[in-house]
């Protein structure tokens, strides 16, 4: 049994921390925030290797883990239908996988508002000291803590978020208060809308309470738009009172001016079903779009996994699956190697291409849709999509294509 740290309390980190804990290992979780992370996730696309890493956690995995989908739709700016593609699939909610996770680990081991400010490593231990002054020391340590990681800032300064060049919105809208039209032609589908250079998507998701009965249900959506670095993302990002988020304005604190301006272009350039739905949403929030490319992610005694390791853009849909992945991996190694560096290494020599394939695939996603649209008509450069590659290609199951080292085509090399 071994002292392991894990930093950071969201999805990555729950992974960890229970799949090693199950292990037999005295594992201790740090994290930064206060009280629950719950209510500010949405929508979160499944595959099978998420089911694998939820089982190795120790969680029971059925029918009440999402919303089954059976169809991708595409509509059109009229609202009809472009194409269409059949294609299973189960979407399930940030809540729902964080509460299955954070229930199943003791509470006693998951420390809240511990912000790990500082680390240092020996030849036998690593070492954290949190912004309250308390010091943790372990035989190795797991970092999950996220896009802007605090321990990759100590190991690995170079690397930083870039900014992709576009946002997203996002909400959850209940879809007791749809309409007729929108439920029959989109609510139970994987749904698309494509104007040019900017992209709709959305899929039904468990309501309040994990609800997943008919009529209970909501539509998660994220609609991603372009905002350039210096002009529009600051706008975005400031409060109606004029403060600036750098690093992410909190959902409460988007400015209304500028969810109106959203809900006026969704009028004009959405699909009537889509633009229903954001007039129907209570709190549409956003995000910046962010890569994050690691060239290490093993340092000694510290690796790093989930977000603080790769940030794929979401047109993946496998951040998720990806850290339960990571986790799985890591666990394997240290069952086989022991808690030593050794471990670690054989988790980086294993992970380290398989993540940078997956930013790699994300970043060719989101370049076919800031170049062009619905039917090809902005095609640039021979990059030619439609309606149907996009449906083919977003948030599907790489894990074969990713195992082969064709997470993208050829022809985009
Ligand atoms: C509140 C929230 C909502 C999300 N919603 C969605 C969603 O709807 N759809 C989706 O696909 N993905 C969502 N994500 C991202 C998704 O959870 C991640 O892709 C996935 O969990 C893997 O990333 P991660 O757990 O490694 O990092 P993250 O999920 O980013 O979590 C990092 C954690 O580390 C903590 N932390 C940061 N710095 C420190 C520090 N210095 N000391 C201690 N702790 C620290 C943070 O508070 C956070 O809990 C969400 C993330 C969060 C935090």
């Amino acid at each position: 049994m071994a002292k392991i740290l894990v930093i950071g309390g969201s999805l990555g980190g729950l992974f960890a921390a229970n799949i090693l804990l199950r292990q037999g290992h005295d594992v201790t979780l740090l994290e930064k925030a206060v009280g629950s992370l719950d209510g500010r996730g949405a929508g979160i696309v499944t595959h099978d290797a998420l089911a694998d890493a939820l089982r190795e956690a120790g969680i029971t995995v059925d029918e009440t883990l999402g919303v089954s989908v059976t169809k991708r739709v595409t509509l059109g700016a009229d609202g009809a239908s472009l194409g269409e593609m059949p294609l299973n699939q189960v979407l399930t909610s940030w809540s729902r996988l964080y509460h299955l996770l954070k229930e199943n680990f003791p509470k006693e081991r998951y420390l809240q508002g511990k912000n790990v400010k500082s680390v240092t490593q020996d030849a036998n231990t690593v070492s954290v000291t949190c912004e309250d002054g308390s010091n943790y020391q372990a035989e190795l340590l797991i970092a999950s803590d996220g896009i802007r990681s605090a321990v990759r800032a100590h190991v690995a300064p170079e690397i930083q978020p870039e900014y992709a060049g576009y946002i997203a919105w996002r909400g959850v809208c209940d879809e007791s208060h749809l309409s007729k039209y929108t439920l029959d032609t989109l609510f139970n589908y994987f749904g698309f809308c494509l104007p040019n250079g900017e992209q709709m998507l959305g899929y039904p998701v468990a309501g309040s309470g994990n609800d997943t009965r008919p009529g209970h249900r909501r539509y998660n959506f994220v609609w991603y738009r372009p905002a350039s670095e210096e002009d529009e993302l600051v706008k975005l990002l400031t409060d109606a009172d004029g403060q600036y988020y750098p690093t992410g304005i909190p959902p409460l604190k988007v400015s209304w001016k500028h969810i109106a301006e959203m809900r006026k272009a969704a009028r004009e350039i959405l699909a009537p079903q889509y633009a229903e739905i954001l007039e129907k949403t209570g709190l549409p929030f956003l995000q910046a779009i962010y890569d994050v490319r690691s060239e290490q992610i093993v340092f000694g005694r510290i690796a790093l996994m989930g977000d603080a390791a790769f940030v794929g853009r979401p047109h993946v849909g496998m951040g998720v699956t990806k850290a339960g992945d990571e986790a799985m991996v890591i666990a394997k190694h240290i069952a086989a190697l022991g808690p030593t560096p050794a471990a670690l290494e054989a988790y980086g020599k294993e992970r380290l291409a398989l993540g940078q394939q997956v930013v790699a695939r994300a970043q060719y996603l989101g370049r076919y849709m800031q170049a062009q649209g619905s039917k090809g008509e902005r095609d640039s450069n021979s990059l030619k999509r439609n309606a149907d590659t996009v449906m083919a290609e977003t948030a599907i199951d790489i894990s074969t294509l990713l195992a082969e080292g064709k997470a993208v085509p050829d022809s985009v090399h």
